[in-house]
C-alpha cells in the first residue's frame, strides 16, 4: 500500500486503504459498492426523539444480530439507503449516521 492509496476512516480516524468498503477497525461502512461478502444488510425502522427513519443497518460477519451493531462501542449506527418516514410521504435522505443516544428504538423490518 502507497501513500495514495490510503485515506482516513472518517469515524475512527484510523489510516485505511482508498478502495475499503468498510473500515477495518471500526468496520464502518465508508463507501459505496457490495458489502455482501463481509455481512449482511437488515433493513429497520430507526425512531429517534423526533423522527422515525427506515433503512438498512450493516452487520459484520463477525457480529450476528443488530442488537450487537446497536450496542457496540460507537456511538453511531450506520443507515444505508434511509428515508425519512413523514406523514404524507417518505422522503429519502440516502446514507445517515444516527448519534445512539437520540434513539429511542430499533426494530426490524420485515424478520
Ligand atoms: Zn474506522
Amino acid at each position: 500500500m502507497t501513500m495514495e492509496n490510503r485515506k482516513q476512516c472518517p469515524y475512527c480516524a484510523e489510516i485505511i486503504d482508498t478502495k475499503a468498503i468498510i473500515c477495518k477497525h471500526c468496520q464502518s461502512i465508508i463507501g459505496g459498492g457490495s458489502v455482501e461478502k463481509s455481512g449482511t444488510l437488515v433493513r429497520v425502522r430507526v425512531k429517534t426523539y423526533e423522527k422515525v427513519y427506515s433503512g438498512d443497518i450493516f452487520v459484520p460477519q463477525h457480529l450476528d444480530r443488530v442488537s450487537d451493531v446497536i450496542n457496540d462501542s460507537r456511538h453511531f449506527i450506520i443507515l444505508i439507503n434511509a428515508k425519512e418516514e413523514l406523514k404524507t410521504s417518505d422522503a429519502p435522505v440516502g446514507f445517515l449516521a444516527i448519534n445512539k443516544a437520540i434513539i429511542e428504538w430499533v426494530r426490524l423490518i420485515g424478520a
